[in-house]
């Protein structure tokens, strides 16, 4: 069948929102603070979004949180959410690896407020499976509808974890986690919308799942960077972080 380009469809979709916090506390960040608290978060959504591949797509930036979604009709509903729960971990991953390397790098050498609190900055991602509406304007997809709504009333979530993937029960029906996540159940009501439940699991760096390896860091991997960055965090954390900052990079 063919589709106009400006109709309106629906299609299910596996639904995810990236959200990095932890800076929102510093409110007396002076303008040097703000902009380099701008490109640090900037190249932490960028690592992320580099991290996700095709048939995750991102949708759009919405301020510190990167709204991504994969069409269904990419695969079999159950295979759509493995996969994209598998690249979820990647991401994590990918979040990781970066704000590390923004800590080891030269900006520990700025002593303002953005620059000395990198590791204070955190992720969660809501993962949730729905049928949207998909409106194409200009050359911007547009998704709308009760999931899309739901799914960003969920940031605000009585999950008390530093950094979570908060999963809908809808998206688990079709993708259990891997073995060895214990979840915590969660409940949620807001006002306009039926009540959400779902299970909320604390990041596991180098969890083990199969079928996209590329985006995966497998355990070992990820060990050895940890223990790479051990080492060279050594200095810092004997001598605090001040005491090198006129080291170059
Ligand atoms: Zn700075």
């Amino acid at each position: 069948m063919k589709r106009k380009v400006n109709e309106m469809n629906t299609i299910d979709a596996a639904l995810v929102l990236v959200d990095i916090s932890g800076y929102t506390r510093f409110v007396n960040f002076h303008s040097v603070s703000q902009v380099h608290a701008e490109e640090i978060i900037t190249q932490l959504l960028e690592a992320v979004i580099d991290a996700a591949e095709f048939p995750l797509v991102l949708n759009k930036l919405e301020g510190d949180a990167v709204f991504l979604y994969t069409n269904a009709s990419a695969g079999p509903h159950d295979r759509v959410a493995k996969d994209v729960l598998n690249q979820v971990n990647g991401l994590f991953s990918a979040f990781r690896a970066k704000q590390n390397e923004l800590i080891d790098g030269g900006r520990n050498g700025c002593p303002c407020d953005a620059c000395e609190n990198i590791d204070t900055l955190k992720l969660k991602a809501i993962l949730h499976f729905g049928n949207v509406v998909v409106k194409q304007i200009r050359q911007f997809t547009e998704l709308a509808g009760n999931e899309v709504i739901l799914i960003h009333r969920l940031l605000k979530n009585s999950v008390g974890m530093p950094e979570y993937m908060l999963i809908t029960d809808a998206f688990l029906k079709l993708s259990s986690v891997p073995k060895g996540w214990a979840g915590q159940a969660v409940t949620e009501k807001y006002d306009d919308l039926a009540e959400v439940t779902g299970q909320a699991f604390p990041v596991q760096y180098g969890a083990p799942v199969a079928e996209r390896k590329a985006t995966l860091m497998p355990r070992e991997v990820v060990g050895k960077v940890d223990r790479k960055l051990w080492w060279a965090q050594l200095p810092k954390r004997l001598f605090g972080k001040r005491a090198f900052k006129n080291l170059p990079g």
